[in-house]
């Protein structure tokens, strides 16, 4: 399996090297040159398999040669030992026809859990087999620092570097970012918003000398490897409400559009999914371009759903690679017009997105409305992120096809928000039931590239 670039200008790579750098050195992203098939047999033999089973079917045909089967299956198996649930993702029902996919029993709450605790064992693997070492740097809205924080801190061949917008991470969110003690990890708290962290993520990325230098890698869901292990909970949920045999429809709580482009996948592989429906909260980017074409920017609103505080939406480009007719020169350039402020799809494009995609927006209000009706009708306790998805879902959904919604936080991840809602403090799960009492350790850092890049490089010369 070899892995292309979305701007059609960087080295063709293999899974492990495609996995170890994250960003194509074009600028672009990593997409599989083909997409694996998986017949309505191969579908339908998943069916009572464990999610770790399934997770091995899935996910074989894109891992290559590098792993052998022992040591992926073995792999795979580490990743979710750590879960606090049997079934790793169950689903529960909230309404005739819609169910919920509880993705928050990992070891940091939210559904990010599912790929970076497995990244964390493959890049162990990979790094240990070559001799080699890495500087892992993310950019964070809070889940995916944290999930990365528990998946990487103490391992010998990597530092792991977050940055997470200073004051706008919730104190959970915080707290499991900043309380790991392991000296591997590096909490930093920058000045700005998400995409002021991403956007610097970014730069350190085009920055050639210093990503050599450091062996900078990355972990946001730019990297290949995290949308691939997310594409195996859209089958085991799918085969657990009769796919092949019945169509379902999904809806995604979305701010970088890694979840549901995963989504996309599994469908692109055969599994008969009908609808994807992404969901936004008043950071509407992407409902904005799926309804009227322009993928325009704006400002960043903050609200009770921070995860997806979001305006570039960094998978989006995996989406119009393949509306575009995989033509790299034509994504580069609406990449290059983002850079002025935005681009308007061509109508081929736009349509090509529309088969598969719907899209719903929900304010701060509806979403508290949600959380209280979901608390008192529907007998669950949502998130803020899995509240806009149900409210979307219930907006938009065909009653005659199952809808699943992802739920991709637990309530207790953001329990100001769901106590202000509902009236109830979600309580913490007990295995982190001491997270208020742990002592911090964080860096303020300004929103500037060089002092970001020293302190980066002093860091790992110690
Ligand atoms: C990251 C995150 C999202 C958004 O996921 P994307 O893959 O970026 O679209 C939604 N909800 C929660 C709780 C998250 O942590």
């Amino acid at each position: 399996m070899k892995y292309v670039s979305t701007r059609g200008q960087a080295p063709v790579l293999t899974f492990e090297e495609a996995m170890l750098s994250g960003l194509a050195r074009d600028g672009g992203l990593y997409v599989p040159e083909t997409i694996p098939q998986m017949s309505a047999d191969d579908i339908r033999s998943l069916n009572g398999l464990s999610y770790e089973e399934i997770a091995f079917r899935v996910m074989r045909p894109y891992v290559g040669d590098g792993f052998t089967d022992e040591v992926f299956a073995d792999l795979i198996a580490k990743a979710y030992a750590g879960f606090g649930h049997g079934v790793r993702a169950p689903l529960v029902q909230l309404a005739p026809n819609h169910f919920l996919l509880e993705l928050f029993h990992g070891p940091t709450l939210a559904f990010k859990d599912f790929a970076m605790q497995l990244i964390g064992q493959l890049f162990q693997e990979a790094l240990e087999r070559r001799g080699e070492r890495v500087t892992i740097v993310g950019a964070t809205s809070g889940d995916t620092g944290s999930a990365a924080i528990e998946a990487f801190k103490g391992l010998d061949n990597v530092d792991v570097f977050i940055l997470f917008p200073h004051g706008r991470v919730s104190e959970v969110q915080r707290r499991q970012m900043t309380t790991p003690s392991e000296s591997n990890v590096h909490a930093l708290a920058m000045d700005g918003h998400f995409d002021d962290c991403q956007a610097r993520l970014k730069d350190m990325f085009n920055d050639f000398e210093f990503r050599d230098g450091v062996r900078l890698a990355g972990v946001n869901s730019i990297n290949w490897a995290r949308v691939l292990a997310q594409v195996v909970y859209y089958f085991s949920s799918a085969v657990s409400l009769g796919a092949p045999d019945r169509k379902v429809s999904f809806t995604v709580p979305t701010g970088n559009f890694g979840d549901i482009f995963a989504g996309y996948i599994a469908k692109k592989m055969g599994l008969p999914i009908d609808r994807l429906v992404v969901a936004t909260n008043q950071n509407d980017i992407l409902h904005r371009c799926l309804t009227g074409g322009a993928y325009q920017t704006s400002e960043v609103h903050p609200s009770i759903s921070p995860s997806m505080d979001i305006q570039v939406s960094s998978n989006f480009e995996r989406a119009l690679f393949d509306a575009y007719g995989r033509d790299g020169g034509a994504v580069s350039q609406l990449m290059d017009e983002l850079k002025q402020g935005g681009f308007n799809v061509s109508q081929g494009a736009l349509q090509a997105l529309r088969d598969h995609f719907d899209s719903g927006r929900v304010s701060e209000d509806e979403t508290l409305e949600m959380i209280r009706a979901a608390n008192t009708g529907m007998g669950e306790l949502l998130c803020p992120h899995s509240a806009v998805g149900v409210k979307v879902a219930e907006d938009l959904r065909d009653p005659a096809t199952p809808m699943i919604t992802l739920a991709t936080a637990h309530p207790a991840k953001f329990p100001d928000a769901v106590e202000k809602a509902s009236g109830v403090r979600p309580p913490l799960p007990h295995r982190m039931a001491d997270l208020y009492e742990r002592s911090e350790r964080v860096t303020r850092v300004a929103n500037d590239l060089a002092a970001l890049e020293t302190l980066i490089k002093e860091r790992i010369a110690k």
